[in-house]
């Protein structure tokens, strides 16, 4: 993988510039307060099509509309606006490799926190593999630190001061030697991930918290749930999970757009499947990848070609 930053482009409000070039004033309520909302988008490089695919793009760009509702922010941008920079930088980058993208809507000018505007966005691809690369899986710890909720930050707003609270969890994990963590609710329900969500199997059942129980509404999990129903004739139960229901689940993963599809070995050093990745896991991780590399018919509606035409 290509990780150099060198000659690396950005699109910052309507223009497309060096990495350092892009800059914000240190004055701006995003710098401060981090009154930015934003989303984490994949592309995936096929070979044989030399095509680059980005993944459910319509779906990121409704939630992050949603999220500039839900913060109250000035609505700048419309879907064109947003599918076109995002289009538009990751041709000026000719990347022929899997990236990610971080399309991030600012609070700009030297507002309070409070301010409704002026807004910015940037527009960042940057390369990137799997996140754990080749691991089979990861090992996690039920955190000590509760999920926000909806009555003071909701997890359903995709802002970046919401990280804070997945990044005290991350750091506590990885301090007791843990991979990462599990949050629970403030109803002492499992609820996700620091940046993914979860699902458990029993007994051939497909079970993840519903969207109530202080998650994201997570595009991964929606389109897992989709892909087992279709592909593996398996309904997704949604209710809400115990802590020791972890720790008897035949399989457990987690989910999201940079986690993609993640078996977890191990929950509070208690092995889960025998330290082994489970079969439904394996097979709709597999099936995953396939649809997201525009390798299996009937989901070409899930995917947007970057380049105007194979090369
Ligand atoms: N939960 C949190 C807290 C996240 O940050 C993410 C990553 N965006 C997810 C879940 C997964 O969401 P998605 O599948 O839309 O990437």
């Amino acid at each position: 993988m290509k990780e150099t930053l060198t000659n690396r482009k950005i699109w910052l409000n309507g223009k497309i510039v060096p990495l350092e070039e892009a800059n914000i004033n240190i004055l701006t309520p995003t710098s401060q307060f981090g009154v930015n909302v934003f989303e984490g988008l994949r592309c995936y490089w096929n070979e044989q099509k030399q095509q680059l695919f980005a993944f459910r793009l319509e779906e990121h760009f409704k939630r992050l509309r949603q999220s500039v509702k839900m913060l109250r922010l000035e609505d700048r941008f419309s879907d064109e606006q947003l599918r076109n920079s995002f289009i538009e930088v990751i041709r000026a980058n000719d990347f022929r490799e899997d990236i990610t993208v971080r399309q991030t809507i600012f609070l700009d000018g030297t507002g309070s926190w409070s301010s409704k505007g002026p807004v910015g966005m940037f527009v960042a691809p940057i390369p990137k593999g799997r996140a754990f690369g080749s691991k089979q899986g990861i090992s996690a710890c039920i955190s000590t630190w509760e999920r926000i909720n909806d009555g003071n930050i909701s997890p359903r707003i995709k802002v970046g001061a919401n990280y804070i609270n997945s990044r005290m969890a991350q750091m506590e994990a990885i301090e007791n030697g843990f991979d990462t963590a599990i949050l629970r609710n403030n109803q002492g329900k499992i609820a996700e991930g620091p940046g993914s969500c979860l699902f458990i199997v029993r007994d051939n059942e497909l079970i993840t918290p519903p969207l109530t129980a202080s998650v994201l509404e997570s595009i991964t999990r929606r389109t897992l749930m989709e892909l087992a129903e279709k592909e593996l004739n398996i309904r997704t139960v949604e209710r809400e999970i115990d802590r020791t229901e972890l720790y008897i689940s035949d399989e457990v993963f987690m989910c999201g757009t940079a986690m993609e599809v993640v078996s977890i070995l191990s929950i509070d050093r208690l092995s889960v499947n025998d330290g082994k990745p489970g079969r439904v896991t394996e097979t709709l991780k597999n099936i995953y990848f396939e649809v997201a590399r525009g390798d299996k018919e009937g989901y070409e509606q899930w995917l947007t070609p970057i380049y105007p035409e194979a090369k």
